[in-house]
C-alpha cells in the first residue's frame, strides 16, 4: 500500500517552508497538468564504500525494470516511445512551432505516465499536434530508427495513428466502471484475448478458500487464452520480460555480494530465485524474510508489487525504490517513542482514560535513493508492504516514510505564493517559513508514534462502538495529542527543537488548513466526508467557536478575502488540551451520541460563499495539480583494475536529458 500525495492535497497538507534555505534547485520542468521536481539525498555521502556499492547495484537493478512498466501499462506503449523520441532526435524544424511544442507536452506526457495514458486518471493522452504534422515527421525519419518489427510503414502507420489519435481506441487504461467488462475495457496489458468471466471462473478454479496462507494470484502473471484455454504467462528468467529480468537479477545478485548482513543476503537472493523461477511461494517466503529483516540501513523494493494498475486488482506494476535510513529523523522518533510514558502521564486526559504502560511506535525514516517503475516520476511519500494480508498478520510489515521527498515537496509549496495568499500576515508567512518543515515533521511524529498507541477503552466498551464516525475520532485523538505536546517544553528538554516559537507555525497552519485552505480539495458544493479532512475541520471550528469570547482565532475580512488570524496561541493549546480531554472521554467510554454530534456539528457542512472565495484565490495560484521527479545520477569511481573505490552522486539531469538517457542505457526490451 502506498500513500499518495496528490495536487492540492499537497499544499494543504503541508503548506511549508524549510527552515535553512538552499541552493539546490528543485524544479526541473512543468508541462499540461505536471510539474517534476529533483530531489537531494542528504547523508548518501556518509555511508560506506560498501553501503554506497550497494546502493549503487540496487539502483542499477531498478532502472533496468523501466520497460516492463510501459509493456504492463499497455502493448503499444514502448513502439510509441521509441517512434516519438525519434521523432525527437530526427527533428530539425522551428522549435517555437505549435504543432512541435505540443507534439513535446507529448512526449512528456508519455514519459511521466510511463505510457500513452494519464497516471493518475488513467485517460488517454489527447495529442495537441496534427495528424498530418505527425505523418510528415514520421516519412523524415529513417526506417531503421523506428520499431517497425516486421511491419510495413502503411501498417506501422496505421497502428500509430489509432493509438495516438482515436480517443475511442484503447481509451482507458485501467476501466473501474461497474458493470462492464473491466478486462475488455481496460488497456492495460496483463490480459489478453479473455474476458473478465473467464479470468475469474479461472481463478475461482484455482484458488483454494481454506488455504489459510494463499499466494498472491496473478501477481507476476499475463493472463491469455491459448487453444482456447485460459493460461497464465509468468513474468520471469525465459518468460515475459526475460530480458529485462535477466539485468535486474545480474544487479541484484552483485548486491548480494555487499549485503550488510545475513539475512539481508539471503532475502536478495530469495528474490533472484523468484525472478528466476517465477514461483508466487518464493516470493512469499522472500516477503516473510525482506519484512523480519529490520538491522540494515540499506533497504529496496523491486518486483511485482502493488495491483492498482490491474481493473481486478491482481497483478502487481514492477516498480523499485531504494532507499537508507535517514538517522537523524529515526534518532527524533527513538527519542519520542523511548519517553512514550511520560506523555502519556502527562496528557490532559482523565486518569481513567490512560494506560498504565504505554510503548511508543518508532517510525522508521528513509530517504530514497532511486525511484524506478511505478514509483517514477509520480512518486508516494510512504510505504507500507508486504502487501500479503496473511503475511502482515503473522510476521509484520514495514512502513516507512519518505522524508527527502516530503521536503522536496515542501520546498516547492513554499515557492507557490500559498502562504502569501492566504495567511494572515507577512508575520505568519515567515512564521512557517522559519519552523513549519520542522513542527511539520514533529507533529506526524508525535502523531503516529504516540498519539494512536495513547489512552485506553475502559472494560466493557466495544471497540467499533463510534461506528462511522471512529475512523475520524480517531484521527482527531492523534492529532489533538500531537498539538497538545508540540508545545510542551518536554519536546525542548529532549533536544527535539531549540526554538520555543516552533509549535505556533504548525498551530497557525493547522487552524488556516482546517478553517480555510483544506477546502481547495472539495468540489463545489460538496461537504466534507474523507476522515482526516473531517477531523481538522472538527478541531479547528470547535476551537474557533469555544474561543470566541476570548477572541482566541477570528476570522478577518480584507479586501473581500477571508483570513485566520491566531490572537493566542497559549489559550488555543488550552483548548486542544479540552478537547482532547472530551475526544478520549468519548472513545474510552465508546460515546457514540457525544462523538456524532461533535463531528456533525463541527467537521463536515462546508460554507459555500467562503469555499467559492477560497477555491477562486487558490485557482489563481495556478499550482500543478500533480508532480514528480527526477533522480540524481549515481557514479562508480574505479581504479584501474576495475574496483569501486567510490560512488558519487550528481544532480543536474534536467528531465528529457533523463528520460532520453534511460531509453538508451536502460531499455532491455527494445534492443
Ligand atoms: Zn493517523
Amino acid at each position: 500500500m502506498k500513500n499518495l500525495i496528490i495536487g492540492a492535497a499537497m499544499v494543504a497538507l503541508s503548506t511549508t517552508a524549510m527552515a535553512q534555505t538552499s541552493d539546490f534547485n528543485y524544479n526541473v520542468d512543468r508541462f499540461a497538468d505536471i510539474e517534476v521536481l529533483r530531489y537531494q539525498v542528504p547523508g548518501f555521502e556518509d555511508l560506506s564504500l560498501n553501503q554506497k556499492k550497494l546502493v549503487y547495484y540496487l539502483q542499477e537493478a531498478a532502472l533496468q525494470g523501466r520497460d516492463i512498466l510501459f509493456d504492463q501499462n499497455c502493448k503499444y506503449n514502448l513502439m510509441v516511445r521509441q517512434t516519438l523520441e525519434a521523432i525527437y532526435k530526427n527533428y530539425a524544424g522551428d522549435k517555437q512551432d505549435k504543432d512541435y511544442q505540443a507534439f513535446m507536452v507529448y512526449l512528456k506526457q508519455v514519459w511521466f505516465g510511463n505510457g500513452i495514458h494519464h497516471h493518475y486518471s488513467c485517460d488517454k493522452f489527447t495529442p495537441g499536434f496534427t495528424q498530418n504534422w505527425f505523418d510528415k515527421q514520421l516519412a523524415a525519419v529513417p526506417a531503421a530508427q523506428l520499431p517497425l518489427a516486421g511491419a510495413t510503414m502503411q501498417a506501422f502507420t496505421a497502428t500509430l495513428h489509432r493509438v495516438i489519435f482515436d480517443p475511442t481506441f484503447m481509451a482507458k487504461r485501467v476501466n473501474q466502471a461497474d458493470g462492464e467488462d473491466l478486462i475488455l475495457t481496460s488497456a492495460n496489458n496483463m490480459y489478453e484475448g479473455v474476458t473478465q468471466q473467464e479470468v475469474e471462473a479461472y481463478f475461482d478454479k484455482i484458488k483454494d478458500p481454506s488455504d489459510p496462507t494463499p499466494v498472491m494470484y496473478g501477481l507476476n502473471t499475463k493472463v491469455v487464452k491459448e487453444n482456447g484455454k485460459v493460461v497464465e504467462k509468468p513474468y520471469k528468467l525465459g518468460g515475459i520480460y526475460s530480458q529485462a529480468i535477466e539485468k535486474i537479477v545480474y544487479w541484484l545478485a552483485m548486491a548480494a555480494t555487499v549485503a550488510e548482513n545475513p539475512a539481508q543476503r539471503a532475502y536478495i537472493d530469495r528474490l533472484v530465485e523468484f525472478y528466476v523461477t517465477g514461483s508466487l511461494k518464493t516470493f512469499d517466503e522472500y516477503s516473510i524474510m525482506w519484512a523480519e529483516e529490520t538491522k540494515s540501513d540499506i533497504d529496496f523494493i523491486n518486483g511485482f508489487i502493488e495491483s492498482y494498475g490491474d481493473p481486478l486488482g491482481m497483478t502487481g506494476s514492477w516498480e523499485s525504490i531504494v532507499n537508507f535510513r535517514n538517522l537523524a529523523a529515526s534518532h527524533r522518533t527513538a527519542l519520542i517513542s523511548d519517553n512514550a510514558q511520560y506523555f502519556e502521564s502527562n496528557s490532559p486526559v482523565d486518569n481513567r482514560f490512560k494506560k498504565e504502560n504505554v510503548k511508543g511506535v518508532s517510525a522508521k525514516v528513509i530517504n530514497a535513493a532511486i525511484l524506478a517503475g511505478d514509483s517514477y516520476p509520480s512518486t508516494p511519500i510512504g510505504i507500507n508492504l508486504p502487501n500479503s494480508n496473511w503475511i502482515r498478520a503473522a510476521h509484520g510489515s514495514k512502513s516507512v516514510s519518505l522524508e527527502n521527498i516530503t521536503d522536496a515537496y515542501n520546498q516547492v509549496a513554499a515557492g507557490t505564493g500559498f502562504n502569501e495568499e492566504f495567511a494572515f500576515s507577512k508575520k505568519e508567512v515567515e512564521l512557517m517559513r522559519k519552523h513549519l518543515a520542522l513542527a511539520d515533521k514533529l507533529h506526524t511524529d508525535l502523531h503516529e508514534c504516540l498519539g494512536h498507541a495513547s489512552g485506553k477503552l475502559l472494560p466493557g466498551v466495544d471497540q467499533d462502538a463510534l461506528k462511522a464516525y471512529g475512523s475520524t475520532l480517531e484521527e482527531g485523538r492523534a492529532d489533538l495529542f500531537a498539538l497538545y505536546y508540540l508545545a510542551d517544553p518536554k519536546l525542548i528538554e529532549l533536544g527535539i527543537f531549540t526554538d520555543p516559537d516552533t509549535y505556533k507555525a504548525e498551530y497557525y497552519k493547522y487552524i488556516m488548513n482546517g478553517l480555510l485552505t483544506q477546502l481547495t480539495r472539495i468540489e463545489p458544493g460538496k461537504d466534507i466526508e474523507e476522515a482526516h479532512m473531517r477531523n481538522r475541520k472538527f478541531i479547528s471550528e470547535w476551537c474557533y467557536e469555544h474561543g470566541k469570547r476570548d477572541k482566541v482565532i477570528e476570522l478577518v475580512k480584507r479586501g473581500g478575502k477571508t483570513y485566520v488570524k491566531v490572537n493566542d496561541y497559549e489559550k488555543l493549546r488550552k483548548l486542544f488540551a479540552q478537547l482532547l480531554a472530551e475526544v478520549q472521554r468519548i472513545k474510552s467510554t465508546g460515546d457514540y451520541e457525544a462523538g456524532r454530534a461533535l463531528v456533525e456539528t463541527y467537521g463536515v457542512k462546508v460554507d459555500p460563499t467562503i469555499h467559492a472565495e477560497i477555491l477562486a484565490r487558490y485557482k489563481k495560484l495556478n499550482i500543478a495539480p500533480y508532480k514528480g521527479f527526477v533522480n540524481p545520477i549515481y557514479t562508480a569511481v574505479t581504479d584501474e583494475m576495475g574496483n569501486i573505490t567510490d560512488v558519487t552522486i550528481s544532480y543536474g539531469e534536467n528531465y528529457v536529458d533523463q528520460m532520453l538517457r534511460y531509453s538508451r542505457d536502460y531499455s532491455p526490451l527494445t534492443k
